[in-house]
């Protein structure tokens, strides 16, 4: 069962004007959580597109994750290399799939890769399977909450860059607070339901509005209620 979370008054007020502004996203879960994070390392500094086509010659090649896991690493650098930084990437993901082999031989299973991280995130809790993702090489908090969140269809939000930006210039979080450290104080203050909209929208906001250099404030439909702009206003 779901926890009911009360969020503070800000976030409350800055969700209902995301809301208003862009909609509601439908979140549709794939519930491919080994997929999802082969995906999500294979996004690491490069296009959506690039990785997206990266990600589907790596499955047109090697049709199981087992097989990628045994394969020559070169062969996957090769079959991985228009994503970008394919030497850095293709350790990363044997290393992510011999680690997921490792505990699912000591907990004795016989699923495959695939069906047992998936089992092992439908009966966790969602704190003890973000923690479990973590513990498998080359995945940091950001990806664990995105496998979590796209995947899963779980509650735990992705703190990318945008969302870190944004959320600071809103007052969500503090001006010292880390992305890393940010997942956590989304998990306790958001609602689940809120959880992919808030996403979805602070990105999409930090992509199109509140740029890293020169936000346009002037046109933003936040600019009532964003602290920035009080910070701003201050220094006058
Ligand atoms: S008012 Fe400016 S700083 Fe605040 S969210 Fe909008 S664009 Fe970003």
């Amino acid at each position: 069962m779901m926890t009911s979370i009360t969020p503070p008054p800000q976030l409350a007020h800055i969700y209902e004007l995301l809301i208003a502004a862009y909609g509601q996203p439908q979140w549709i879960p794939d519930y491919d959580p080994l997929g999802g994070l082969i995906g999500t390392i294979l996004s690491q500094h490069t296009s959506d597109r690039n990785s997206e086509r990266a990600f589907q010659q790596l499955i047109a090649t090697f049709p199981t994750w087992e097989e990628v896991r045994d394969a020559d690493t070169e062969d996957i650098v090769e079959a991985i290399r228009c994503g970008g930084l394919a030497s850095v990437k293709a350790p990363r993901i044997q290393a992510a799939l011999e680690s997921l082999t490792k505990q699912q031989q000591q907990a004795g299973g016989t699923l495959s890769l695939s069906d047992y991280l998936r089992d092992v995130l439908l009966t966790s809790s969602l704190e003890d399977g973000w923690h479990y993702l973590r513990s498998i090489p080359g995945v940091g908090p950001k990806t664990a909450a995105c496998v979590l969140m796209f995947n899963m269809g779980l509650p735990m939000m992705p703190v990318d860059t945008h969302v870190h930006r944004v959320s600071q210039r809103l007052g969500l979080i503090g001006p010292k607070v880390s992305a890393d450290q940010a997942h956590g104080i989304f998990a306790q203050m958001t609602p689940p339901a809120w959880v992919y909209p808030l996403h979805v929208h602070l990105i999409r906001h930090g992509r199109q509005v509140c740029h890293a250099q020169r936000p346009a404030c002037e046109t933003c439909f936040l600019f009532k209620v964003c602290l920035y702009v009080a910070a701003s206003k201050s220094k006058r």
